[in-house]
Order: structure tokens, then C-alpha cells, then sequence
């Protein structure tokens, strides 16, 4: 095995230097790595589909083939390379979960920040009436010397002030409302929880179900050919895709008190507390025919008439079992969902009608 191994790889070597040696630059390290990284392109990185690795090759070798080959055509090789890798849809789609986590991030910063300081504030603007009430309580009574008027002016001042804490107590909460809000839903898809919520509320009704006995349901979603939608129209019009979908999605968890946050990408997830297996494919089957029959209305420029995007959802549910937790129930519905893709997609899968093996 050792043996075959480095044999083959030899053999990658010698024909290296045979195609350094046809481009004229037999011995040459920096071309030597630009050649051994194309060749590699094949064979090693799913970073790019077959198409575009055989395209990606076929346009360096005729970068090389331009004759000289200085170190002018050198630096410009290198840098379509560099073209290549930072246009491939892997890595647009890691920019985009890094733009997604940094906004979420930075949102519930600043708000945390504003809170900080009107307390700061706050505190500072109690502790001036505290000081105006002592000089005024002072005055009043060395001025006035009747006990009665003292007292009720007294009143009066105490009043104010329980007035104006109720009414800052009042907007308080409404920040934390709000501070809640930003670190539990999901900064692009607003209706839908985010993944850090999902994982404390399915902990939370898993225990629940095993208290009351009561039956708990796990969907799972994933956009069908979502990366076609992207490649197609663009990643603006994929994110407002997401957005109507998130909308459905959630008005249909609303109707059964079910809890829909997003997975993560184009999956989502739906937490159905006290329904089994059966009745949330029924929820799950409304929800995608629902999707399939709503039309997209893409926004991209220009005066033609778009068709609008069509888009399907392929759903897996699976039912929470005795000992189960919480990632066994997601791994679940995850592979019902797997089944309903390679049976055609736009489809709902219970988990309880996989082919025992072929779901682990
Ligand atoms: P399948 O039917 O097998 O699920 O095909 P697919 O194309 O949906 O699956 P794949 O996992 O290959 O691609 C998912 C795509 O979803 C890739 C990624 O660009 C896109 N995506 C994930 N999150 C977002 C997002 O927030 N916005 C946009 N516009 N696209 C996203
Ligand atoms: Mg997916
Ligand atoms: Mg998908």
C-alpha cells in the first residue's frame, strides 16, 4: 500500500517535470508548485465542481503557454488563482455566515452598550433629585417651619421621583425585551429563532415531554436546489427567498404552538411539542405544499419579465424516543430528511418509515 502510494506519487512527479519541461521552464519551484497546484485541482479540492476545475486548468496552462514565461506571468497566474478560489460559492458562502454572525454580534453589542449608559445616566440623574430633594427638604424646613406643609411638600417630592423610577423600570424592560429579541432570533431571518435559542428550547421541552409523558416532533427542512436559486438570481434574491419562506413557515408553527428556528443555512427546524410523528407530517405536508405553490418574485434589474422562482422544500419529522436526546432527535429528522431528497425532493418523510439500516 506504502509501496503503490509513493510509487504513484513518483510517477505525479515525473510528469510534472515533463510538463516543466514542454512550457520551458524544466526545474523551475515556482512553476513546479503552480503546475503540482492545478494538477491537484482534480483530484484533491471539492472546492470547485468538475466543470470548473477541468475550465480553471485549461485557462492556467494558457496562461503558461504564452511565452515568456517571466516573472510578470508568474505574478499574474498566481493572482487568477487567487481569482478563482475567492469566487467559488464555498467561499461566498463562508462570507456569508461570517456577515450573518458578525451583524448579530455587533447588534446585540451596541444595544448592551446603550443600556450600559442610560443606567450610567440614570443613576447620575437619581442621585442629582436625591441631592436636590435634600437641599429643598433643608430649606423647606428651616424656611417654612410648619410641620403639615413640610410633610406634604415631602410628599409631593417622594411621588415624583417613585414616578420617574416606574417609568425608567418601564423602558428598562422593554431594552431587555429587546436585548432578548436580538440574541434569540436569527439576524437575517427575523421570524425565526436562532440556533443558540433552538438548542436551550428543545433541552427544555425534551424535558418537558418526558414529565408529562406527552409526545414531542422534530421537522427539519432544507430548501430544495437552493444553490442553483443563488447561482441563478444571486445571493440578494436567495436571502429574500429565505425571508418569505421563514414567514411561512413560521405562520404554520404559530397555528400548532410549534417553535420554528433556523438550523443554520438554508435549513430550518420546527420544534411540534405534544404532537407525534403522524400529525406533524401532516403539518409538515401543509407547510410544503404551501412553499411549492407560493410564487418567489425575484428583484433583479432590468426590464424583462421575471418568471417568478419556483422553490421547494423537502421536510424529514421524526417522533423523540425513550433516551433520546436532543441531537439524536435532530440526527433523525435530519435523515428523514436525506430520504425525502433522494426520493425527488418537494416531499415529507417520517423517520418511522425509513428502511431500518439504511437509517442508522
Ligand atoms: P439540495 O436540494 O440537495 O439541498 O441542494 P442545495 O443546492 O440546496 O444544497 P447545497 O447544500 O449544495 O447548497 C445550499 C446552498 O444554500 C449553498 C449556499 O450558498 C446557500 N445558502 C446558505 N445560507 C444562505 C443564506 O443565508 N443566503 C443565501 N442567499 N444562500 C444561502
Ligand atoms: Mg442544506
Ligand atoms: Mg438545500
Amino acid at each position: 500500500m506504502t509501496k503503490s502510494k509513493s510509487t504513484h506519487a513518483s510517477h505525479g512527479l515525473d510528469k510534472v517535470h515533463e510538463i516543466l519541461e514542454r512550457f520551458g521552464v524544466p526545474g523551475d519551484a515556482d512553476w513546479m508548485a503552480v503546475v503540482l497546484f492545478v494538477r491537484n485541482l482534480v483530484g484533491e479540492m471539492d472546492l470547485f465542481t468538475e466543470k470548473q476545475k477541468a475550465a480553471i486548468q485549461a485557462r492556467i496552462f494558457e496562461q503558461m503557454a504564452t511565452k515568456p514565461l517571466n516573472r510578470q506571468r508568474f505574478d499574474s497566474v498566481i493572482s487568477s488563482i487567487e481569482g478563482f478560489l475567492l469566487n467559488s460559492s464555498k467561499v461566498a458562502d463562508l462570507r456569508d455566515q461570517l456577515k450573518a454572525e458578525r451583524e448579530g454580534s455587533s447588534a446585540l453589542y451596541s444595544e448592551m452598550n446603550r443600556v450600559v449608559q442610560e443606567i450610567q445616566a440614570s443613576s447620575q440623574s437619581r442621585q442629582t433629585s436625591l441631592q436636590r430633594m435634600g437641599k429643598d427638604t433643608e430649606e423647606l424646613i428651616s424656611n417654612e417651619g410648619n410641620k403639615t406643609e413640610v410633610v406634604r411638600r415631602f410628599r409631593g417630592m417622594i411621588t415624583e421621583m417613585v414616578a420617574q423610577a416606574r417609568e425608567e423600570a418601564r423602558s428598562w424592560e422593554e431594552r431587555a425585551k429587546q436585548m432578548e429579541r436580538t440574541a434569540n432570533f436569527d439576524p437575517l431571518l427575523s421570524e425565526l429563532y436562532s440556533r443558540r435559542a433552538l438548542d436551550a428550547q428543545l433541552e427544555a421541552a425534551i424535558d418537558r415531554a418526558r414529565q408529562n409523558n406527552s409526545a414531542l416532533s422534530l421537522m427539519f427542512l432544507d430548501v430544495d436546489h437552493f444553490k442553483t436559486v443563488n447561482d441563478t438570481f444571486g445571493h440578494v434574491t436567495g436571502d429574500g427567498v429565505l425571508r418569505v419562506l421563514s414567514a411561512i413557515v413560521s405562520a404554520h408553527a404559530s397555528q400548532f404552538k410549534g417553535y420554528a428556528a433556523r438550523f443554520g443555512g438554508e435549513e430550518l427546524v420546527v420544534i411540534c411539542e405534544g404532537l407525534d410523528e403522524e400529525t406533524a407530517v401532516v403539518r409538515a405536508e401543509a407547510i410544503r405544499l404551501d412553499v411549492a405553490n407560493c410564487p418567489f418574485q425575484p428583484q433583479i434589474e432590468g426590464p424583462a419579465q421575471v418568471e417568478p422562482v419556483c422553490v421547494t422544500v423537502s421536510i424529514g419529522v421524526a417522533q423523540l424516543k425513550p433516551r433520546q436526546s436532543a441531537s439524536d432527535l435532530i440526527l433523525a429528522a435530519d435523515q428523514a430528511m436525506y430520504s425525502a431528497k433522494i426520493n425527488g425532493r418537494n416531499l415529507v418523510m417520517g423517520h418511522s418509515k425509513l428502511t431500518p439500516g439504511r437509517s442508522a
